[in-house]
């Protein structure tokens, strides 16, 4: 059975009041322009949030403009995002991004998801990233927490990010997309983990269906 709008309200409260807003991209966007939010969001596929941070703000320092980013050497922001999982296909993406933008957007990111997923390296979660951390628009960035804990919770039985998108659009009311990503993306970190998640110490426990959760702390 679905939750109800109440239910929904009040998990999401009890999440926010824990943890704040304190993901990576949330703090990012407080002090960067889109251009960065976007640059450290593709940078930040498959890579640790401590690693990510680190490395985007020395690349950002060297080249914080699509047109410097554009006119970059491979080899020289490879140098610099080494450490970073994927390191080669995102020194071609973002430095490509950068050249599109541009080429078609005046060099300002665009603020709409048909557009942002015409750049090179953005896919909808990275789209829906920029959307909501950086333009405060409303879109639900679904990536593997996101996914993981709206299936643990029954609020959704979806096997892919993209139809968990789809279904969490269908269901939670428009006025919490925003704050989504960022409570269950802190949550997912701390207590829901994706092996044996915390929950004995979860503060949405009795809220929550585990479904699919068969060893738990
Ligand atoms: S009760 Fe367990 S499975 Fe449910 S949200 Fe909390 S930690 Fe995750």
């Amino acid at each position: 059975m679905k939750p109800s709008h109440k239910k929904i309200d009040q998990t999401l409260r009890i999440l926010l009041k824990e943890q704040g807003t304190s993901t990576m991209l949330s703090r990012l966007s407080k002090k960067y322009k889109p251009f960065k939010v976007l640059i450290s969001t593709i940078l930040s596929a498959r890579a640790k949030d401590e690693v990510t941070e680190i490395i985007s703000k020395n690349l950002l320092k060297k080249y914080p403009t699509p047109q410097k980013l554009a006119n970059a050497k491979k080899s020289d922001v490879i140098n610099i995002i080494r450490k970073i999982g994927f390191y080669n296909n995102k020194s071609k993406n973002i430095i490509n991004a950068s050249k599109l933008l541009i080429k078609e957007f005046k060099g300002k990111v665009p603020d709409t998801l048909e557009e942002l997923i015409k750049l090179p390296g953005v896919g909808r979660k990275v789209a829906n990233c920029v959307l909501v951390y950086s333009f405060k628009k409303d879109a639900i960035p679904v990536d593997t927490h996101v996914h993981r804990i709206s299936n643990r919770l029954g609020w959704v039985k979806t096997k892919t990010p993209e139809d968990t998108e789809r279904a969490l659009e269908k269901l939670v009311p428009k006025k919490h997309w925003q704050i989504l990503n960022d409570t269950f993306v802190s949550h997912g970190k701390t207590i829901c983990a994706p092996i044996s998640p915390f929950c004995s110490k979860c503060l949405i426990n009795k809220l929550c269906a585990k479904k699919g959760v068969k060893n738990h702390r």
